[in-house]
């Protein structure tokens, strides 16, 4: 049984993973701040994400680049004339909508307004979705700049500068991962659409000839991360767009979807980007951006396949997917069953009392895990709660240190999805952690 989409907004609100922003001030249109627990496991989704796409391979490098950025990009891009989603206001009650999320009512064919069920609608007018900004001190037409819609230009317009001090040739590719704005019309869906998001995307650059086959294969890939960091597969899907639906610079799109409480949504596009950026950034900044292969004499300018995810909106599909009740001895829990790659704490560390005689012991171990792994230390409650909230916050281990402990040395490691404790020495900890942990 899925949950509730409320059921995660209020865990994420509670535990401290997701706040809305600017909270004391009633809320800000749509953003969020990440609490301890967020960004631990948005980092965690990063990294682990970072290490699939580049430490794991000898194909891929990293990059850095601004958000801040040039006009000419967007413009040799074809964002400033074409990243546009059509408009329609409601004439009864003002509210905005995109065009293409609505749909005609089955039983008078009308479109209406989700808000009012008005049929007064505008007709649809493009909306430019990047956010525009002025650098310096004078706001004129010579100092605008934009925040990056998407992080994949960065990579395109240091292509060259990548290629050239890397030693890395086609096929390979360039990963960045950062935010990204858009001015969407109609954000909404917790952290599923926000203005500010942020991105993880893989620009690889190979063969024209080969991308056919390049194309294929990431697509295979990127489904089966999502699986191997433990959401079902019969809660995935690999979505191919049809024609009409692809963008200006793709001549093949497949989207990874996940089945979010209110139905499929994207988590990441695989498309084929053909030459289409490279090319528009050669012709507009006068710079030859192609390869020449040196084996073969032949000069040429690479195809690109883009795997496009969104870490935050990824994040938010880790968190549901998790998400479950059972009870235990009786009693119902709420679990979130991370893998324990992204999990916010790996382990956590709990004195059975707050008594001074524990707590010294109890210090040590912590001291022994935190080199290991991120650790929370909590000595307050019953032990029952403080297990509980631990399962909640998908903490996979915990490791109590009771009164027994200070004879024997042995803690007790309590599992979060089987609930199942054994002791263990002190001496064995780190060892027994690591292995449980595959780390
Ligand atoms: P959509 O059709 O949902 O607007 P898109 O197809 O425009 O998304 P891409 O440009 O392919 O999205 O961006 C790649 C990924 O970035 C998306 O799959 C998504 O995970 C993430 N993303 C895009 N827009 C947003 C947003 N407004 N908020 C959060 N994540 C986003």
């Amino acid at each position: 049984m899925p949950p509730e989409m409320d059921d995660v907004v209020n865990l994420c609100k509670r535990r401290g993973f997701v706040f809305p922003s600017a909270e004391i001030y009633g809320g800000f249109r749509s953003t969020y701040d990440y609490g301890p627990l967020g960004v631990l496991m948005l980092r965690n989704v990063k990294d682990a994400w970072w290490r699939t796409m580049v430490q794991l391979r000898d194909d891929v490098v990293g990059l850095d680049a601004a958000i801040l950025s040039s006009p000419r990009i967007w413009a040799a891009s074809g964002h400033l004339t074409t990243f546009t989603d059509p408009l329609v206001d409601c004439r009864n009650c003002k509210e905005r909508w995109r065009a293409d999320h609505l749909e005609p009512d089955p039983e008078d064919g009308a479109v209406h307004c989700p808000n009012c069920g008005s049929t007064d609608l505008t007709e649809p007018r493009s909306f430019n979705l990047m956010f525009k900004t002025y650098v310096g001190p004078v706001e004129d037409d010579a100092s605008v700049a934009y925040l990056r819609p998407e992080t994949a230009q960065g990579q395109f317009v240091n292509f060259l500068n990548v290629l050239q001090t890397s030693r890395k040739r086609p096929p390979f590719g360039i990963a960045q991962i950062g935010k990204s704005f858009r001015n969407e019309i109609t954000p909404g869906n917790f952290v599923f659409r926000t203005r500010e998001f942020e991105q993880m995307e893989l620009e690889f650059f190979v063969p024209p000839s080969e991308a056919d086959r390049w194309f294929e294969y990431w697509c295979r890939e990127r489904l089966e991360w999502y699986v191997k960091l433990g959401i079902p597969q019969d809660q995935l899907r690999l979505r191919p767009h049809a024609q009409e639906e692809l963008s200006h610079y793709s001549s093949a799109t497949a989207d990874v979807e996940f089945s979010f409480p209110w139905g499929w949504g994207e988590l990441e596009g695989i498309a084929n980007r053909t030459d289409f950026d490279l090319r528009a950034h050669a012709e507009a900044s006068g710079e030859r951006l192609d390869y020449l292969d040196q084996t073969t004499g032949e000069r040429y300018v690479p195809y690109v396949i883009e795997p496009a995810a969104g870490a935050t909106r990824t994040m938010m599909a880790f968190l549901i997917a998790a998400y479950d009740t059972d009870e235990i001895g009786g009693e119902p829990r709420t679990v979130l069953r991370l893998d324990h790659r992204l999990a916010p704490y790996q382990v956590a560390v709990l004195p059975l009392s707050r008594k001074d005689t524990l707590v010294p012991t109890a210090r040590e171990v912590l001291g022994l895990l935190q080199p290991l792994v991120m650790c929370d230390y909590d000595e307050t409650q019953s032990i029952g709660r403080r297990y509980r909230r631990q399962d909640e916050i998908g903490t996979p281990l915990c490791v109590t240190i009771d009164f027994d402990t200070l004879d024997d040395r042995e803690v007790t490691i309590r599992d979060r999805d089987t609930t199942q404790q054994s002791r263990v020495p002190i001496d064995k900890l780190v060892e027994e952690i690591k292995g449980r942990l595959v780390l």
